[in-house]
């Protein structure tokens, strides 16, 4: 009888520990790109240690319920409202998660939030190996020890307190001339900042969205308008390293709302993973009716750039549409001229795309 008991204690306490091992991941679908996975990033998340309100390992649930593959806790340095309850060591955030991200395999960057006045405004370094020496008044001394440590560094939320200050400015020059900026936030939970994706593009600076998030995570399933704000890495490698170059490479875009934003470079390939028009499967003189996939989060709409097909294609999230194509076999073979209005390769500019009907 003994034996019964302490035996069926055990298969609780195994269905307790597999229960809490089998918490669901809802993966985030992007398709790879030729060369390149693409990774799921959030650069940019607070804890307790700053002004946040969760404990450094919840980060990582809620980064494996959401199919995220990285993560960098970026508490701020100058910030610090709960001191008085936690002692100021920068370095703790990273230390307390790193466990648990391993047991997840999420990617845990080590990294902290420059808060100055605005402007110049925040600023994150990431990759770094010791946050505390980068606890000093002076503000450029600040990122000669984050570009000592190799760290990459990224202005955050440039609009946040409004377009005027929010503009490139001296600072902002500075460190970009001594090598000390590297990228840029376009888009910060749910703020898009048209300027910031001007200067991405005229100064030739990684490209950038994260949450910045402060809360729980929500509990709500995500839809294309409503989800976290992520960065998109195409990298070589599932790696810290692998996201590291592709960061330093501007191999980026960003997953905001119903878009992704970046450069034709990266946003060209993405669009060919994500459509796929299937062979006709019925066609008549001049007419052909063709299934488009959609393999990805967006809720893509097509509109007309040429003289043949359809005003407007849409293309729901993951699911499989029927279209019928008016245009002649030579047009259709030679591809249908489309903006891709959900991806953005400046401000209100979308991306150039043919859409190609293969042979019946
Ligand atoms: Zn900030
Ligand atoms: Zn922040």
């Amino acid at each position: 009888m003994k034996r019964r008991v302490a035996l069926a204690a055990m298969v609780w306490l195994l269905c307790g520990a597999v229960a809490v091992l089998a918490q669901q991941r809802r993966e985030i679908r992007f398709p790879d790109v030729p060369g390149y996975q693409t990774l799921k990033c959030d650069l940019h998340e607070h804890t307790v240690f700053s002004d946040g309100l969760v404990w450094p390992t919840v980060r990582v649930d809620e980064a494996w319920r959401e199919g995220l593959d990285a993560i960098a806790i970026t508490d701020h340095i100058e910030y610090q409202p709960h001191k008085d309850d936690l002692p100021t060591n920068h370095n703790r955030p990273y230390e307390l998660a790193a466990g648990k991200a391993r047991e997840r395999g999420i990617i845990l960057i080590k990294g902290a939030e420059v808060t100055r006045a605005t402007p110049p405004g925040h600023f994150n370094a990431i990759f770094l190996e010791d946050i505390n020496p980068l606890d000093t008044k002076e503000f450029y001394d600040v990122f000669d020890e984050a570009v000592k440590q190799n760290a990459f560094v990224f202005w955050n939320h440039p609009g946040w307190q409004g377009e005027e200050k929010g503009r490139w400015g001296e600072e902002q020059t500075r460190l970009l001339e001594k090598k000390q900026l590297h990228g840029i936030e376009v888009c910060n939970d749910r703020e898009y900042y048209a300027d910031a994706h001007r200067e991405a593009l005229a100064r030739n600076l990684t490209m950038l969205g994260n949450a910045d998030i402060h809360e729980p995570a929500p509990t709500e399933p995500p839809t294309p308008e409503e989800h976290r704000t992520l960065t998109l890495v195409f990298a070589s490698e599932r790696s810290s390293q692998g996201i590291r170059e592709a960061l330093d490479a501007r191999r980026t875009a960003v997953w905001y709302q119903n878009e992704v934003i970046g450069r034709e470079e990266q946003l060209a390939p993405l669009f060919e993973a994500c459509v796929e028009v299937l062979p006709p499967h019925h066609q008549d003189k001049d007419r052909v009716w063709v299934k488009v996939r959609n393999h990805c989060e967006l809720d893509i709409t097509l509109e007309r750039a040429g003289e043949h097909g359809p005003g407007t294609i849409k293309l729901p999230a993951e699911a499989t549409t029927l279209v019928r194509i008016d245009a002649p076999a030579d047009v259709r073979a030679a591809g249908l001229s489309c903006r891709a209005t959900n991806f953005l390769i400046g401000p209100e500019k979308p991306l150039l795309v043919k859409l190609v009907i293969p042979a019946q």
